[in-house]
């Protein structure tokens, strides 16, 4: 049984991330999506807001575990017993950063290994902070969002500007 650990902070969720996940369980027996908590980043989420909501996108979606993980993402796949670490490359623009925690990862443990998915190109521009652009200036948000995502996110925007 092939197991894929699928982290990210996930704030919010976006079509571009499902794809990934509906991409990941063709490669793998089952796909452990691991929401981070990544303080550096200010989350406009916090972490289990984040849980909440890919738990409800990915609820249809059999062979899916959706967790939340502290400490050091290869350690956590270790103790998991997975094979590989999944992340999405979209651009050009994603290589250098995602090229480099590959190897940094694969120096702490190298029996995991990186796995690239390539989105739909239609998502391949989307992410999650320009949809938190696109969300403060009242842009559709359908196309990228879960009903129910863009539903909470247009609500904490709301929120937080007043
Ligand atoms: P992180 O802070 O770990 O980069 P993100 O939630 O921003 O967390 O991204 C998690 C993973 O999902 C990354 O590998 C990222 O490249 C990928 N990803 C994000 N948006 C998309 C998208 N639109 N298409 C494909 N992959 C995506």
């Amino acid at each position: 049984m092939k197991i894929g650990v699928y982290p990210g902070t996930f704030d919010p969720i976006t079509h571009g991330h499902t794809d990934i996940i509906v991409r990941s369980l063709r490669v793998f027996d089952k796909v452990i999506v691991a929401v981070a908590p990544n303080p550096t980043k200010r989350p406009l989420f916090d972490l289990a807001e984040r849980l909440e909501m890919v738990k409800l996108v990915t609820k249809g979606l059999p062979h899916v575990e959706v967790v939340t993980f502290k400490g050091l993402l290869v350690e956590y796949v270790q103790k998991r017993k997975a094979h590989a670490v999944i992340r999405g490359l979209r651009a050009i623009s994603d290589f250098e950063y995602e090229f480099q925690m590959a190897l940094v990862n694969r120096k702490l443990n190298k029996s995991v290994e990186t796995v690239f998915l390539m989105p739909s190109e239609e998502y391949s521009y989307l992410t999650s902070t320009i949809i938190k652009e696109v969300a403060r200036f009242g842009g559709r948000l359908t196309d990228f969002l879960h009903p129910q995502v863009a539903q909470r996110l247009l609500r904490r925007i709301g929120t937080r500007a007043t």
